[in-house]
């Protein structure tokens, strides 16, 4: 076969076009699900400004990956199915998807919620999983970004502690909320903080955000799950997690994305399906207000852009938009 050097040419052209653009090229359809290296990271592809991430509550032990010998190993039970009864009840209320990632093997072989020294113990296989992991919320990211601009991520996760409430984590240790509002307004805090995304829209004073009317802990108490910090608990108390590396690398560094870490306690939230059916319908009740509140933005894309399927669910936007027009005086829409 005889191969010109025009035909050569066109084919170098289109492999350097393939190298360099390798990363952009790869796109995923929101509605499916992607798998990284064996099955062990699971992205379940989204079009809403919302990424949720779920480090520590996979079963699976792959030979091929040695338990690691050093770090918590602690499994944050059913935090793999809330995040997927959480994107099942906004796919239903909305007619879009979440983004979610879910690491599927035991925490004793990876921690998708540190650094990957400590994450992967030197494994090589591991290693590939955990840029698995990474290379999904990076995708999510980019998704949200270029779609809406700001958006939120919260990495979520399971606590045994004693009291029985949502452990909201911004980066402060339970001791730095002793302090006033005022205080907590300082510029100190700010910097510290995992709501970079948000305090740079500087639309209300940094306590609001987590633990004013209109934080995501007081949504959530308000709908039957106590959280601290919020309106109610507004100072945590020791135990108490303040939040790790995924909402350090993608709240704080997170640029227009502004990021937190749940960590659930288990009965009434996470402990069987009744009870993750009902939390899910209280986080997207939350979020829904949260959005229109503090991002100024809705959830879900204006009316216009919504699948045919959203179109036959029905949607409790009243009581919703009739308390953010009354508190914000934002323009209500009008309900159908
Ligand atoms: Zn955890």
């Amino acid at each position: 076969m005889r191969i010109t050097a025009r035909f050569l040419s066109l084919l170098l052209i289109v492999a350097a076009a393939g190298v360099s653009h390798a990363q952009q090229v790869e796109t995923f359809v929101p509605g499916q699900t992607y798998y990284g290296k064996d099955k062990h990271i699971e992205y379940l592809a989204g079009d809403l400004p919302f990424i949720l991430s779920a480090p520590h509550g996979g079963r699976e032990k792959p030979d091929d990956i040695p338990d690691r010998k050093e770090g918590t190993f602690a499994f944050d039970i059913g935090t793999q199915e809330l995040a997927r009864a959480i994107h099942a009840e906004i796919f239903k209320q909305t007619g879009h998807y979440p983004h979610v990632i879910i690491c599927r093997i035991t925490r004793r072989k990876i921690d998708c919620n540190r650094e990957i020294v400590e994450a992967c113990a030197g494994n090589k296989e591991a290693e590939v999983v955990w840029h698995d992991w990474h290379r999904f919320i990076g995708a999510a990211r980019e998704q949200v970004l270029k779609s809406r601009g700001r958006g939120l991520y919260i990495d979520l996760h399971g606590h045994g502690h004693k009291v029985g409430q949502l452990e909201m984590g911004y980066l402060h240790s339970a001791e730095d909320y002793q302090v006033a509002d005022k205080e907590l307004n300082g510029a100190q805090f700010l910097a510290a903080s995992s709501l970079q995304g948000l305090i740079a829209l500087n639309r209300r004073p940094y306590s609001e955000l987590i633990r004013g009317d209109f934080a995501l802990g007081t949504l959530l108490a308000e709908r039957g799950f106590p959280a601290t910090p919020s309106k109610q608990r507004p100072e945590p108390t020791t135990p108490y997690f303040r939040g790790g590396y995924n909402t350090s690398r993608y709240g704080h560094d997170g640029g227009p994305i502004a990021g937190l870490q749940i960590e659930t306690n288990s009965r009434g939230v996470r402990d069987n399906d009744v009870s993750r059916a009902k939390f899910a319908k209280g986080m997207y009740e939350s979020l829904q207000i949260f959005f229109e509140a503090q991002f100024n933005m809705p959830l879900s894309p204006p009316a216009a852009a919504k699948s045919a399927t959203q179109t036959s669910v029905a949607q409790p936007c009243c009581a919703v938009q009739t308390q953010c027009a009354r508190r914000f005086r934002c323009r209500p829409r009008r309900c159908r």
